[in-house]
């Protein structure tokens, strides 16, 4: 055991099994806005749940939580307690403009901050075999490496402040283009009455395979399981920030601006935010009078 002392913030699906690993290498203390999530995962992973002031005492400081705005919040309710050369690194898959502003006032208390969002979902977060995406400068990324190495099996420096969010927005624009157009692929083929474990064995095999065809579908949708892992409203949310993404660049995207559209409808009909977002498959059935089973 280290005696680097980390602290993480927001225990979600994300954050529980990678503060759990944290705990197994370093004295990690833990906060969550659910204090009660805290003390489980204390008795769980031996890490300590402290107040959230107390999460200033770490030399590392962790956040995984919903949305950008969530980090600047806390790194606001946390400024006074700051130290100076605390490193900060933000999983949240977050905002690059809002990202560089919360930099920029933990930069005044001599903070340094990292944006870092994940992938890999909940089961590569289990298995610390996540893909961390870094945004900014190069000293502060090779401190944060052997933090990152606990849990993670692809570790890359994307470059400045911001970059890491924009990459990742861009990585899950690609995730739901696929997996809207999976969905709308086998509900045809299914209709006209094609096997979809065929259908998926031959396509896995061919040049439209993806995530989403190899892993999702077959372990999701095929089954019926549907496992809330991923939330279709934080999907939903990642497709904003790649907007703004092609907006800041002025880029044509019209691929892109329509997934985010897509989305949005998909939010409304299923009518909630919870649901996992390959609940979208589901859509696409119920619009079909199929199911890809
Ligand atoms: P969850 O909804 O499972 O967890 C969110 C966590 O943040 C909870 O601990 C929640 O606390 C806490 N939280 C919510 N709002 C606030 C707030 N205002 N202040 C402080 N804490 C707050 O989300 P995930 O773990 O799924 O996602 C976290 C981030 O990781 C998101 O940005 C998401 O897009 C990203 N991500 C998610 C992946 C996934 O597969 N789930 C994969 C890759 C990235 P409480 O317990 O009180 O609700």
């Amino acid at each position: 055991m280290s005696d680097q002392k980390v602290g993480f913030i927001g225990l979600g699906a994300m954050g529980w099994p990678i503060a759990g690993h944290l705990a197994k290498r370093f004295e990690t203390l833990v906060w969550n806005r659910t204090f009660a999530k805290a003390e489980a995962h204390a008795r769980e992973f031996g890490s300590r749940a402290v107040p959230l002031e107390k999460i200033a005492e770490a030399e590392v400081i962790f956040t995984c939580v919903p949305v950008s705005q969530d980090v600047d919040d806390l790194a606001r309710a946390l400024l006074p307690h700051l130290h100076l050369g605390t490193l900060w690194i933000d999983h949240t898959s977050g905002e690059p403009e809002q990202a560089k502003q919360t930099a920029r006032k933990l930069a005044e208390q001599g903070v340094r901050y990292l944006d870092a969002p994940l992938s890999g979902g909940v089961v590569g977060a289990e298995n610390a075999r996540s893909t961390v995406m870094v945004g900014g400068e190069a000293a502060d990324f090779e401190r944060a490496r052997p933090f990152l190495e606990t849990y993670c099996a692809k570790i890359v420096h994307v470059g400045p402040l911001g970059a890491g969010h924009a990459v990742k927005a861009v990585n899950n624009a690609l995730l739901a283009v696929n997996l809207w157009a999976l969905s709308e692929g086998m509900v045809a083929l299914v209709k006209q009455g094609v096997n979809p474990g065929l259908a998926l064995e031959a396509i896995n095999a061919s040049s439209g395979r993806s995530n989403v065809s190899e892993n999702l579908f077959p372990s999701r949708v095929v089954t019926r399981s549907f496992p809330n892992t991923f939330a279709l409203g934080l999907l939903a949310k990642d497709l904003g920030i790649c907007t703004d993404v092609i907006e800041a660049a002025g880029t044509p995207a019209p691929v892109l601006r329509q997934i985010r559209e897509f989305f949005a409808i998909a939010k409304r009909e299923i009518g909630s935010s919870e649901v996992d977002h390959t609940a979208v498959a589901q859509l696409l059935e119920r619009w079909s009078g199929v199911e890809i089973r």
